[in-house]
């Protein structure tokens, strides 16, 4: 099947906004076999609009147009998709509902505008948004499907892969079975290129990266007629990737490194705390974004400067001196008084140079210390890592917590 993609929005075009929704869109149908083979970029202008969207369904058997479903009168993207196909515009009673239940938990009225957003045209299929106050909808014309979606990306990615993925995928004849490992402690390209020629050559299943801020997810999907016939087609190159690049996975799927440390942390019945230099309290305050961390998280100090690690957690002045704040020495101290004040069973201490200065030919910047300590097991790790200051911070969070899973 072959997909158009139609993103709608003025501010698309004057260099405001940064056209996301494509990208997020084309990927995800190409996952199920469907190729976009084109991306049109339109202003809010229903003269501009529906002959484009006219190629774009000539073209394709799907198109997806993103935005101009809000409330306000620029908003014009139901109108072009009743003018281009004949269809007048109806009440949906349903979004209607929807709707007013919406803006009263906001405390606010339904205007006459919101009265335009709950009209679509006739026999379409109308998308809840769980997110907003723009209902999407499906409209089928001669077999061909137009799928209309919000324009902002936290609205859309949910209701295109809620609702419009299942359908989509009923339509075609095969089934899809998808699976993600995610890395820490190898970057995409290195990736790619330890995987090679499975990255290159293969193409059910098919296999994607995706950079995160310091992680590295891969998508691999396989379709065929059957889930069995997925499944095997999945396993030789689960197995090989395993082989590749198993020491670098932490997790499947949306799971977190943070979650899976705070479940093993659960499992063996054991406490963390934890000291942070150049991270600033980023790792404490990534595990404490989970709800029930209490049970295995102590607490922690962020101790930014020398005088700070003397005074909190009693690193020797002459340590400091010797080596220097960022050092093998000075992180071993650092959980080592950590262990002192907190007596959790587990410890991490990280000091580093986040950058942009701080550095010296000896200390580059990406240069970070990393301390584990487990029971009675005293560990120090160095890394040498690349990027701004976010990007080093981010993978010393990353990386401690996978130290400590390890
Ligand atoms: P609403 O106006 O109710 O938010 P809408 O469907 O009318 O919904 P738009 O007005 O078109 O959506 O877009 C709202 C915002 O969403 C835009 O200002 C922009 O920030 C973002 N947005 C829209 N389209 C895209 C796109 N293709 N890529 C990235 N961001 C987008
Ligand atoms: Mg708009």
């Amino acid at each position: 099947m072959k997909a158009s993609i139609v993103c709608v929005g003025t501010e698309l075009l004057i260099g405001k906004t940064t056209e996301s929704n494509s990208y997020f869109l084309a990927d995800e149908m190409r996952q199920y076999g469907i190729y976009t083979h084109h991306k049109l970029i339109v202003e809010d202008n229903l003269k501009q609009m529906v002959p484009l969207m006219e190629i774009a369904l000539k073209a394709s058997d799907i198109v997806v147009v993103t935005g101009g479903l809000g409330p306000t009168l620029d908003d014009i993207t139901r109108e072009a998709v009743a003018e281009l196909t004949g269809l007048p515009l109806e009440i949906n009673e349903e979004a209607k509902e929807h709707l007013v239940q919406l803006m009263s938990s906001f405390n606010r009225n339904f205007t006459k505008n919101n009265y335009r957003q709950v009209y679509f045209p006739k026999g379409s299929k109308v998308l809840k948004n769980n997110n907003g106050t723009a209902s999407g909808f499906i409209t089928t014309v001669n077999d061909k499907m137009i799928v209309v979606l919000p324009g902002p990306p936290r609205e859309m990615k949910p209701m295109f892969q809620e609702q419009v993925m299942p359908i989509i995928q009923e339509m075609s004849p095969l089934v899809f079975v998808k699976r993600q490992l995610n890395f820490v402690g190898i970057g995409e390209s290195s990736l790619e290129d330890t995987l090679g020629e499975l990255m290159t050559k293969q193409d059910n299943p098919t296999l994607a990266t995706y950079a995160g801020y310091g992680s590295v997810s891969l998508v691999v999907t396989s379709s065929g007629a059957t889930e069995e016939e997925c499944q095997e087609r999945l396993a030789p190159v689960l197995k090989e990737i395993e082989e590749k690049v198993g020491q670098y996975i932490f997790s499947e799927d949306k799971i977190t490194l943070e979650e899976i440390l705070q479940k093993q942390l659960l499992e063996k019945q054991m406490t963390l705390s934890v000291a942070e230099s150049c991270t600033g309290g980023q790792l404490a305050s990534k595990l404490t974004a989970l709800p029930g961390i209490s049970s295995v998280f102590e607490g922690g100090f962020v101790t930014y400067s020398n005088e700070s690690k003397v005074k909190v957690l009693g690193v020797p002045e002459e340590t400091l001196k010797t080596y220097g704040a960022v050092s093998e020495e000075t992180a071993l101290a650092m959980i080592k008084g950590l262990k002192e004040k907190l007596e959790t069973d587990c410890c991490i201490s990280i000091t580093g140079i986040a950058g942009p200065g701080g550095a010296t030919e000896q200390k580059p910047v990406g240069l970070v210390y990393i301390g584990v300590n487990v029971l009675e097991d005293y560990e120090v790790h160095q890394f040498n890592f690349t990027g701004n200051r976010g990007r080093v911070q981010n993978l010393a969070v990353l990386t401690a917590m996978n130290l400590l899973r390890k």
